[in-house]
């Protein structure tokens, strides 16, 4: 962590609690402000899928019909933050966006830091007390938290972010009055929380790589002209896109935890009942979130006891072995294949109250997690190379024996 080199930033708190965790709607430009007075999209469109705003009261979970794996997968991706993340796939219209902001009443609670820096106890623990800010330092001497727990938050990129909002940038505010100073982004924001992120296919590559990787890493660095500072990002990305507009790189596929393809319900009846439900959600919202609630709230006291327990579910060598050839047979390469299928099945079989994890586990989970991970680039490139080495090899062995 970098201390020294900006000052603590006293506007992040006004952004980080109104403007991304969808208390308020987004208002960036013309089109957004035109969007939002006439309602384009919320009352219009059955599904909420383009609403463009965050519903201050969310869809219950609870109530969505059908579509258990995309529930199956949204679930334990807060079980189980191994897992990686979750990208759904799936025309407009099937509940993608309504199904992730209605994670908001699930959330998990999370330790979170009180110090714009980020300083945590564990920080201390591993590296000292100078690897927390002077501030902390004191606090810590004293005895004092810290940490505040709370509820783990929902923050949406926004399509239209550019890189600076993403990773954060200087300060221009600042910037008027001669400082230089960095503002977080939503990244830093964004830590032990689900960063959703809808038409991921359509951001910016750059916008996405550094997405992953700070997903990935769990932390990053922004470096700008002399400033540079190093944030946590410990969050959950949950992604969706609509194939028909543009695809996703492989590479970004793949760096995915789980894959669901989400197809609108089949089933007359189904089709009926999800009709009655958002019918009653649109007339009166907080009635229909009122009559879920308490399941709504066992699901919530789970999903966190569940988390708990986590640590103590394992994974036999015998069983992951098995896991392992299945994807050697399937000539997935990715290392990520079975971290995360282990790490799904282990979350699912925590759910279920165990803690061993057993083939049925594995079961369960395997096409979110193994489905679209082959890439045929790839695979032939490898067989390619081997070949290339393999005639290699025969050359220098027959060039060798000539010299004798
Ligand atoms: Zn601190």
């Amino acid at each position: 962590m970098n201390f020294q080199e900006f000052e603590p930033d006293s506007e992040h708190t006004f952004s980080e609690d109104n403007a991304l965790t969808g208390d308020l709607p987004q208002i960036r430009s013309l089109k957004d402000l035109i969007s939002h007075v006439t309602g384009r999209g919320e009352e219009g469109n059955m599904t909420l899928e383009d609403s463009g705003i965050s519903e201050p009261l969310p869809f219950p979970f609870i109530a969505i019909v059908g579509q258990m794996e995309m529930k199956l997968a949204l679930t334990l991706s807060l079980i189980n933050p191994n897992i990686g993340g979750v990208l759904l796939i799936g025309p407009r219209g099937t509940g993608k966006t309504t199904a992730v902001r209605s994670l908001l009443d699930l959330l998990p609670e999370v330790r979170r830091s009180k110090c714009v820096y980020g300083c945590m106890p564990e920080d201390i623990e591993t590296a000292g007390i100078d690897a927390v800010c002077p501030d902390c330092a004191k606090k810590h001497a004293e005895g004092q938290s810290l940490t505040v727990v709370e509820q783990s938050r929902l923050v949406e990129l926004p399509l239209n972010a550019t890189l600076a909002e993403v990773v954060g940038g200087f300060d221009e505010r600042a910037r008027i009055h001669d400082r230089l100073r960095l503002k977080r982004g939503i990244l830093a924001q964004a830590d032990q929380s689900v960063l959703y992120v809808d038409e991921i296919n359509l951001l910016p590559d750059e916008i996405v790589d550094a997405l992953l990787d700070a997903a990935a890493m769990g932390f990053f660095t922004v470096r700008r002209g002399p400033l540079s500072a190093t944030y946590r990002s410990r969050f959950t990305l949950i992604g969706s896109m609509n194939p028909e507009e543009g695809n996703l790189r492989p590479q970004i596929m793949d760096r995915f935890g789980l894959r669901v393809i989400v197809q609108g319900l089949s089933e007359p009846q189904q089709r009926l009942l999800a009709y009655r439900r958002v019918q009653e959600y649109l007339e009166n919202r907080r009635k229909f979130i009122h009559k879920f609630n308490p399941e709504t709230r066992i699901s919530q006291e789970e999903i966190q006891a569940t988390r708990n327990r986590l640590k103590e579910v394992s994974i036999s060598d015998a069983i992951a072995q098995k896991g392992i050839r299945l994807i050697q047979q399937l000539e997935i390469e990715s290392l990520r294949a079975e971290i995360t299928w282990f790490e799904t099945a282990r979350a699912y079989s925590a759910a279920d109250g165990r803690t061993e994890v057993t083939l049925d586990d594995l079961r369960a989970v395997a096409h979110m997690a193994l489905r679209l991970r082959k890439s045929e680039f790839t695979l032939g490139y490898l067989k390619q190379r081997q070949q290339e080495d393999k005639l290699l090899s025969s050359s220098l062995e027959a060039l060798l024996s000539e010299k004798k």
